[in-house]
């Protein structure tokens, strides 16, 4: 197992092969819908009782995870706001209940796995970007849903498990995933890609990156400096990308239930 999956797998991330897809009911033609090219999705992982890996800051003070996403997450809506892109977000405090206020009353408990999904899923950004941190690996690692590809056959609209929803958009996730490789590279930066299933990347019906900051170069992902650097390039991507994002022929979004 890799480190990234015995992370994942620490925090009940770490899904079970996706179901047969055989065993999926055939429901009624789902509608047809766009992609919000003006809206990026941010999915902070951990939160409240959940605090995600104990990490060291540039200090070399203990800082929990959810610290770190949260930091990373408020970089990347400060770059993409500058860039004139509206941001959702999973949660924008320490801990934030689904469908809570941003500036609502503080929940010891994160949003789950479905809920962040589903609070994405409702909105139909052009991109979906989850955020790890480790202190394990290097560099910054880009994971992408192990999904197999749907089938040619598929392009009629069909109701796709909660837990396989992003299978329609992969091909798109992985072009986001590789616009974003591309830019961190630029900026100097180690970047590794690779899939994973994983919560709730699985569930997404967006193109979806899954962004792990690992140390690099003595650097901690708590370090601020690294952190602008990787939050400058990802809305660098984002931006280009923004013109490239299209829903899949057969979009699932509209059907997809948990
Ligand atoms: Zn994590």
């Amino acid at each position: 197992m890799t480190p990234l999956a015995r992370h994942l797998a620490l925090f009940g991330l770490l899904l079970p092969a996706a179901q047969d897809p055989q065993q999926t009911p055939t429901p009624p033609p789902a509608p047809r819908s766009t992609l919000n090219h003006a809206l990026v999705f941010l999915d902070p992982a951990h939160g409240g009782d959940d605090a995600g890996a104990p990490l060291l800051s540039p200090a070399g003070e203990p800082i929990f995870e959810k610290d770190i996403t949260l930091a990373l997450a408020g970089r990347l809506r400060s770059q993409l706001s500058a860039l004139g892109l509206t941001v959702l977000s999973t949660r924008d405090t320490e801990a934030q209940a689904a469908g809570a206020p941003s500036t609502g009353a503080i929940s010891p408990s994160a949003p789950t796995p479905d809920q962040r999904a589903g609070q994405a899923n409702h909105v139909h950004p052009f991109a979906c970007i989850v955020l790890h941190a480790t202190g394990t690996g290097s560099g910054v690692h880009l994971i992408t849903s192990a999904l197999p590809l749907p089938h040619s056959s598929d392009a009629v609209p069909t109701l796709l498990a909660w837990d396989a929803a992003q299978a329609g958009f992969l091909q798109q996730s992985d072009r986001l995933a590789a616009e974003i490789s591309t830019a961190i590279a630029r900026a100097g930066l180690p970047v590794h890609t690779s899939r994973a299933t994983i919560r709730p990347l699985d569930s997404l019906t967006c193109p979806a990156v899954l962004l792990e900051l690992a140390p690099t170069r003595g650097l901690s992902p708590a370090d601020s400096g690294y952190q602008a650097r990787v939050a400058q390039s990802v809305a660098t991507a984002l931006l280009f990308w923004r013109g490239h994002a299209d829903p899949p022929a057969a979009d699932p979004a509209a059907a997809a239930q948990p």
